[in-house]
């Protein structure tokens, strides 16, 4: 089947996303919140199934990791001191006839004629208006569009019908100071806090501001002396979280891509300074020994190895839920992108339909957060290791990941177009999620063959009863068998299990107490006793 084109493939992922219940625009029926998101039955189920599997891999699969669950809103100070409050923004500018808002490195460079105007005043000369402003039109346009364009321009400042003046005109090239819709002048770049504000308390004053927190590395910092007195973990160790973060982003856009409200999975793994390291095991390893291993954690390893060994360790972990290696990219930021306090940073990347973008950045923190909130709290991070017998702050690795980029990767790396035969066997086009069945919104649908036998209804809710307590099971006895599969195609359940008349022991013992169990990626059918489903399907989709 021929691949649909980039674009129209995203309109069908976001329709299929509505039209089967993964994702809803946010407070659809007043029309909607830019950047907000909902997600409907199956949409929930998924990224329960992502966060119930981050965090088994994260903790309950390891020694060395515990977990947290922080308050959304914290101290303000925090944000002083993680440097949020100065200077977590974004440059952003403004059009000056719309007033709509742009994210100043996302303006398209263009070449045209500018038009610049000194003022205007109105048809009777009464009124007066001596704001500068010019617009940006393709060379040969006629000079009427700009005209149409400034002339809007004045009649929002208070001129009913302008007579412009001051007009002259120059060639630009590549330049970013106008709005490429409609050939506006933006105003000059300013930064944008991207933290979202409330008030704590019945005061609105600027003592009381809080901010709904735009991470939640924050919390894990904040609270590391308290996990680790009662955590009996030692460094090396880490603390995971997951939770909603806000960002007050200027252009939500890709679906849920960029959001407004969203969820992360972060992981803080405090290390030894590579100099205790040093001291304690003689040397550090590092990446440019001879082939060094990054297996299995040793007391040799230093931010490097650490760093590297997180890496591969993600990687592993999405691979496990169905990103294949080849739909992701590992992109180590160069020397001029890290931020000041970062000694290395890699970004995950997946290839959207949209574009290669970011899922997950893993970085290198020095001990940064933690001296940070040592001066800003005046309370000591320090860690007296018993092994190395030496006092010092942590330094730290952090892998960052995002629930709802995660769930659209998951979405866009599911969904396919392919064939299947009806119920008389003519090949029809389906629509088929293709998530692995560890993270699938439903793990098995149950179908008695025909809705008008009880026996048939009685023995399928007999096996959708044993099936439930395991696993996310889904009844559905209405309609052709083949529809009913189609629909559990769409929803991207990988097992179907149909109770026939073969079941009830109509065609002999043999068969009697078996159901058909169908693969929805081979849609092979293969015939299973009742007694062996629960085993056979816990089987496949651990
Ligand atoms: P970007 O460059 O895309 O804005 P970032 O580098 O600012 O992302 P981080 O601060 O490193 O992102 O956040 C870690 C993870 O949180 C990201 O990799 C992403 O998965 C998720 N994330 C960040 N911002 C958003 C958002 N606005 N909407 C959805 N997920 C987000």
């Amino acid at each position: 089947m021929a691949e649909p084109k980039t674009g129209e493939l995203m309109q069908k992922i976001v329709s299929l996303c509505k039209r089967r219940g993964f994702i809803f625009q946010s407070s659809e029926i007043y029309g909607g919140l830019n950047g907000f998101w909902d997600y409907g039955p199956l949409g929930a189920e998924l990224k329960r199934n992502i966060k119930e599997c981050w965090w088994r891999s994260m903790t309950q699969l390891r020694e060395d990791v515990v977990g947290l669950d922080a308050s959304i809103i914290m101290h303000p100070r925090i944000w002083e001191a993680s440097g949020h409050t100065s200077t977590f923004s974004d440059l952003m500018v403004d059009c000056l006839l719309t007033k709509k808002r742009f994210r100043a490195d996302q303006i398209e460079a263009q070449s045209g004629t500018a038009y610049f105007y000194t003022g205007a005043s109105d048809g009777q000369g009464s009124k007066e208006c001596k704001d500068a402003f010019s617009v940006l039109i393709a060379t040969g346009k006629h000079a009427e569009y700009a005209r149409k364009v400034a002339r809007q321009f004045y009649q929002e400042r208070g001129l009913e019908n302008p007579a412009l003046q001051g007009e002259r005109t120059d060639e630009l090239k590549n330049t970013t100071r106008y709005n490429p819709e409609n050939g506006s002048l933006l105003t000059e770049p300013r930064p944008f806090n991207l933290m979202l504000k409330t008030y704590v308390g019945p005061v609105e004053s600027a003592d009381n501001i809080s901010y709904l927190r735009p991470e939640t590395a924050q919390a894990i910092f904040v609270q590391f002396k308290n996990t680790l007195e009662v955590s009996r973990q030692r460094v090396p160790f880490g603390i995971c979280q997951i939770g909603k973060a806000f960002r007050n982003e200027i252009n939500p856009r890709n679906f849920t891509f960029r959001s407004r409200e969203f969820e992360q999975m972060e992981l803080e793994f405090f290390i030894r300074p590579d100099e205790v390291v040093q001291k304690r095991a003689g040397s550090v390893a590092s990446l440019s020994d001879p082939q060094p291993s990054t297996l299995n954690p040793q007391p040799s390893w230093g931010w490097e190895l650490w760093h590297k060994y997180w890496v591969e360790q993600r990687i592993k972990w999405y691979e496990s839920i169905g990103l294949g290696r080849d739909t992701l990219v590992e992109y180590w930021q160069k020397k001029e992108e890290l931020a000041h306090y970062a000694k290395a940073t890699v970004d995950i990347l997946f290839k959207f339909p949209f574009g290669t973008q970011e899922l997950e950045g893993i970085a290198a923190r020095g001990d940064f957060d933690l001296t940070q909130h040592q001066k800003f709290s005046g309370k000591s991070m320090g860690y007296f290791d018993e092994e190395a017998k030496a006092k010092y702050v942590p330094h730290v690795i952090e892998p960052s990941a995002g629930v709802d980029r995660l769930a659209l990767a998951l979405i866009c790396n599911a969904y396919c177009e392919d064939q299947a035969p009806d119920e008389k066997g003519k090949l029809e086009s389906r629509v088929v999620m293709r998530f692995h069945p560890r993270i699938a919104p439903i793990k098995v649908a149950v179908f008695p063959l025909l809705k008008n036998k009880p026996e048939l209804v009685k023995k399928a809710k007999t096996v959708r009863d044993l099936l439930r307590p395991h696993m996310s099971v889904f009844y559905d006895e209405a309609g052709a068998i083949g529809r009913r599969y189609r629909r559990q195609d769409e929803a991207g359940t990988p097992f179907g299990v149909t109770i026939d008349f073969e079941t009830l022991g109509e065609q002999g013992p043999a068969l009697q107490d078996t159901v058909t169990l169908r693969d929805r990626d081979t849609m092979k059918q293969e015939r299973v006793k009742i007694s062996e489903l629960v085993s056979i399907l816990l089987e496949k989709i651990r």
